[in-house]
């Protein structure tokens, strides 16, 4: 029934592949570090149920309720990403559900996320997602707040911290390079703080425009959608 689609996403998955390994072999780096995550807002229930089957393990989703939805409808041979704006009234539903909430962008959610976590006794995994262009108004903790925020919340029960988040605005290279430049810098020198129990693992950065970009500045996850699905309505 899904055949047909199956392919196009086969196809497309087939050339994101092709880019992801010539990124990695231009950056020396092994493909092994980098892991795809298939953004699928916006993307239809049923057209996800093959994803596995097509060697596609991780999927991103932004809305909370949307998530839930596809989760009873998939089984669980998908890990699941939240990668959008989260209310705190969501958060609860959350817990337990997902491998990473990728979009820590203000304490009250923090918090909230330690609280809820600390009440079904897990541990929740989270990114730090941070605003790499302080002069524009973005979502995320700006730059020069990272390391106190850091500070704060990794004090916190039932979070743990294991990277960073970016997103960079549209444009050309020159824009976007600098911009994963120095969430990779942020990385480099939160490491050096030593902040017990802090290991930045991750960065979370990159999209179907500027992954390769991100690749080659040192991303581990890239959330990769439009390249895979197509055009999103909305
Ligand atoms: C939608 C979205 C993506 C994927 O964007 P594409 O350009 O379709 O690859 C990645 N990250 C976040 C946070 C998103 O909201």
């Amino acid at each position: 029934m899904h055949l047909n689609g199956m392919k196009v996403i086969q196809d497309a998955l087939a050339a994101v592949s092709q880019r992801i390994r010539t990124a990695c072999q231009r950056a020396g780096r092994s493909e092994q570090d980098v892991s795809l995550i298939a953004v699928t807002k916006g993307v239809a229930g049923q057209r996800m149920v093959d994803l596995p089957a097509l060697g596609i393990s991780r999927v991103g989703e932004s809305r909370v309720q949307e998530l839930l939805a596809k989760q009873k409808l998939l089984d669980a041979a998908l890990e699941w990403h939240f990668i959008g704006k989260l209310q705190t009234n969501k958060v609860r539903s959350l817990i337990n559900r997902v491998q990473l909430i990728h979009s820590l962008d203000r304490s009250e959610l923090a918090h909230e996320i330690s609280i809820r976590s600390v009440e079904a006794n897990a541990t929740t995994s989270v990114l730090l997602q941070i605003n790499c262009l302080e002069a524009e108004e973005r979502n995320g903790i700006p730059f020069g707040d990272a390391l106190r925020f850091l500070e704060q919340t990794s004090k916190l029960p039932g979070i743990r911290i294991t990277g960073l988040m970016t997103i960079a605005p549209q444009g050309d290279e020159a824009i976007v390079r600098p911009v994963f430049r120095r969430l990779y810098e942020l990385r480099n020198k939160i490491d050096e703080e030593k902040l017990p129990g802090v290991k930045l693992e991750h960065l979370s950065m990159g999209m179907s425009e500027d992954f390769e970009i991100a690749i080659e500045e040192g991303a581990t996850l890239i959330r990769v959608g439009s390249a895979l699905f197509g055009p999103r309505s909305r």
